[in-house]
């Protein structure tokens, strides 16, 4: 294939429900919407997952147009492509900027897809039909409130729950979740709140069979959380730490983690997605998706990736009605009893809506 234009969108979404992390709160959605298209005119979609502020990583939304306008797109348009993976090694010299290369890589895969006449899901080697999905619940006011999301989701039969946590907001919180719901799936992600001085206190999250605790320690750690590791039965599971295949490798060498969030905003693609995972299934070390607030085209691709079979946990990417009043794309995606089809036409699977993105676009700009 050959690019012929790209063409960048910044959309604002207002969130149904603010959305609290260790790092904030989140009100609405603030993102780069992509669409790529070759010389015969076939369009690819992605979504940039990086947010306004620089809080849960460096990169935001105004550092990834200008990645994007003057060094990435440069590269893609009019360069020959064969395969997606080829795009990977064209941004290699260009240091970090992750979610930047991430959405060029995802919008060329959901083009090569359609070009195949075949899902993303299958072009990725995606053996499953339906995935299993769980919800992230961000801070509330209250542990009352936070029971009472947690029985809503649990009748909707979502797999797993994920409750943030933040000092201050953790032991007691869990404590009285795991007394009101003893056997759900349940874990915590301190989005990196903590450090190795709260080593008591993390220990005591041990007594509460969680699947896992997810990047207590700072976002670039993996030298303190290979000791946290080794003084806990729960297993760690990285996020923020990590970036790569080789970032996955020296995690995994220095036993930081037992478990990866794999999201593919963060590891610079589905081309660098796919390598953690093939790594990682061989090994068996336990993957699952993680999420970034997305509306429906990132929803889309996480949805394609997690149906490879190394995604054996359940992941972030609940039904679009969770987090907004309308999506953008038709049909949204839709979670029946903690589950969500893997769409099986070309590409990612589900057709954008000109309509509601033309709504909800502050700025756009074509590139050729
Ligand atoms: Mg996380």
């Amino acid at each position: 294939m050959k690019i012929k234009q790209v063409n960048l969108r910044h959309l604002k979404m207002d969130l149904l429900y603010p959305f609290v992390t260790s790092f904030g709160a989140e009100y609405d959605k603030d993102f780069i919407l992509v669409e790529i298209m070759n010389e015969d005119g076939l369009v690819g979609w992605a979504e940039n997952v990086a947010m306004p502020t620089p809080y849960y990583n460096e990169e935001t939304v105004k550092t990834n147009w200008h990645m994007l306008e003057d060094f990435l797109i440069p590269i893609l348009l009019n360069s020959e492509i064969h395969h997606p993976d080829e795009l990977a090694e064209k941004f290699a010299h260009i240091r970090g900027n992750y979610m930047a290369k991430a959405c060029l890589n995802m919008a060329v895969w959901d083009l090569y897809a359609r070009e195949q006449n075949a899902s993303l899901a299958s072009v990725l080697g995606g053996t499953k039909k339906i995935i299993d999905v769980g919800v992230s619940i961000g801070i509330k006011d209250s542990i009352e409130a936070t029971l009472d999301v947690i029985e809503q989701r649990r009748a909707e039969g979502y797999k797993r729950f994920k409750l943030k946590i933040k000092p201050g907001w953790d032991v007691e919180l869990i404590d009285k979740v795991r007394k009101v719901f003893p056997d759900i799936p349940l874990m915590a992600d301190a989005n990196s709140a903590y450090t190795l001085a709260d080593m008591n206190l993390l220990k005591a999250l041990d007594d509460y069979n969680l699947m896992m605790i997810e990047q207590p320690l700072a976002y670039n750690d993996i030298i303190d959380h290979a000791e946290l590791q080794a003084n806990l039965k729960t297993s760690i599971c990285l996020d923020e730490s990590i970036h790569s295949l080789e970032d996955t490798k020296k995690a995994l060498k220095l036993g930081s983690c037992k478990i990866i969030n794999v999201k593919v905003g963060r590891v610079g693609g589905l081309t660098e997605a796919k390598k953690i995972h093939d790594y990682c299934l061989e090994r068996n070390v336990p993957l699952w998706c993680g999420g970034m607030l997305e509306a429906g085209v990132g929803r889309a691709h996480n949805i394609a990736m997690t149906a490879m079979p190394g995604f054996t946990l359940p992941g972030d990417t609940a039904g679009s009605s969770l987090y907004w009043a309308e999506d953008i794309i038709e049909p949204e995606v839709i979670a029946e009893n903690g589950t969500i089809t893997v769409p099986t036409t070309p590409g990612m699977g589900y057709e954008v809506s000109m309509d509601k993105v033309k709504k909800y676009t502050l700025y756009s700009k074509t590139y050729r």
